[in-house]
């Protein structure tokens, strides 16, 4: 482990804590991340000096509000390697940018048009777009998934033709931690003339990400997964997309000019701002975006494939284990796993865990179609962050072993 992460834990308070009585193992990452002290203090700092409405004051804390809300939105037009900051849309999260676009692109599809999702996905990059076809009369193909995990390739070529307007795929699993080829994907889908979005929810914390190199359309992610507030996400867009796609929501903020006949709208990204945002916390994810970049993606990434490996060795060590997507290609930050005994649910696993304050995820995990794939109701999820040691690891599997004996 390199020196820069050696006293990682003590930036976040939440993880000193005692829970049942135990140091608290906080293995949940992928549903979301502790905050460092910097964000945390960032958000007190900001009710205690600046608080007040962003764009519509003319008075000094309006104005110290808006441009420090707007440097926040330079820092992720940066971190994202986007051209411009108006392409940096601030929405609540993942869910909300992926139904802006599903919205917004309305008018950019025609009936009989095709979408294609993978088997792998959330249910948030599912559902917006069975709205969408339902409104539209379009039709949703899925790329498989093999038994290892990984995007079945030849399938997304059979499927890909000139019907294909949009390809909404994520980043990395959340269920698995499978890692996708989103280069191929984007390349591909770009060659048949769609449109890609790319859900990011679970890659951005765990590898830096530049949207103009990839070169897609849209790329959208949660602040709270990577180490900032709740309800704040982005959604990136490409100028010229955005700009001919409608508004989402209506309301203060996205307008230019309001009469009862026609109402004209903001130019970018306030036409998909409508309303008072989320104001400290789009300002405090910037703080988040200097946590990451002052340990940055190298130390993060080669950190993280370690104890990856490390708990993947552990756990298959142990016998009667089902490891999901273990020879997947290529997995980052999550595992999934049950334990092979009959009537045990991951649900029953995950609270003996959590007697030992040890804080996994069980079920579904939002993502009931790959579940089905492979023929079970949910798995007990172990996700690593930046602070996640080999102790946390080895205090996880004395906790399977323990669990194991108790069911068996
Ligand atoms: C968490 C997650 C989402 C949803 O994010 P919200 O913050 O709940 O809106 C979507 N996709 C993936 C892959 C996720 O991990």
């Amino acid at each position: 482990m390199t020196e820069k992460l050696k006293d990682i834990k003590k930036q976040f308070p939440i993880l000193e804590q005692q829970v049942n009585g135990k140091t608290l193992v906080y293995l949940d990452n992928a549903a979301t991340t502790q905050k460092p002290i910097s964000v945390i203090n960032a958000e007190e700092q900001y009710y205690k000096t600046i608080n007040s409405n962003v764009h519509r004051g003319i008075h000094t804390l309006s104005q110290l509000a808006t441009v420090e809300m707007e440097e926040s939105r330079k820092s992720v037009q940066e971190f994202l390697n986007a051209k411009k900051d108006y392409e940096i849309i601030f929405t609540k999260g993942t869910t909300d940018s992926i139904n802006l676009v599903a919205n917004g692109i309305e008018n950019l599809v025609n009936e009989g048009d095709e979408i294609i999702i993978s088997n792998l996905e959330h249910h948030s990059n599912i559902v917006p777009w069975q709205f969408l076809a339902e409104r539209k009369k379009l039709r949703i193909k899925v790329i498989p998934v093999d038994d290892n995990g990984d995007l079945i390739m030849d399938e997304f070529d059979r499927l890909l033709s000139d019907k294909t307007r949009i390809v909404s795929i994520n980043h990395i699993s959340n269920a698995l931690g499978v890692v996708n080829p989103i280069e191929e994907i984007i390349t591909k889908a770009h060659k048949a003339g769609a449109y890609v979005l790319i859900d990011g929810a679970q890659a951005v914390s765990h590898r830096k990400i530049d949207v103009q190199a990839l070169d897609v359309d849209f790329y959208v992610f949660s602040s709270h997964k990577l180490y900032g507030p709740t309800g704040v996400g982005i959604l990136y867009g490409k100028e010229n997309l955005l700009d001919s796609m409608k508004p989402y929501q209506g309301g203060g903020e996205m307008i230019k000019e309001v009469t009862f006949e026609k109402t004209t709208y903001a130019d970018l990204p306030f036409k998909f701002e409508a309303g008072t945002p989320n104001i400290a916390g789009n300002i405090v994810l910037k703080n988040a975006i200097e946590f990451i970049q002052a340990i940055g993606y190298k130390t993060i990434s080669k950190h993280e494939d370690t104890i990856l490996k490390y708990a993947k060795d552990k756990l298959s060590q142990i016998d009667d284990i089902i490891i999901y997507a273990q020879k997947a290609k290529y997995c980052s930050g999550a595992l999934s796993f049950n334990l092979n005994l009959d009537n045990v649910h991951s649900s029953d696993v995950g609270f003996i865990l959590d007697k030992q304050g040890i804080a996994v995820r069980t079920g579904h995990h939002c993502a009931q179609p790959i579940m089905k794939r492979f023929g079970i109701k949910g798995t007990v999820r172990a996700s690593f962050a930046v602070y996640t040691m080999k102790e946390d690891i080895d205090k996880l599997i004395e906790g399977v072993y323990l669990t194991q004996k108790m069911l068996k």
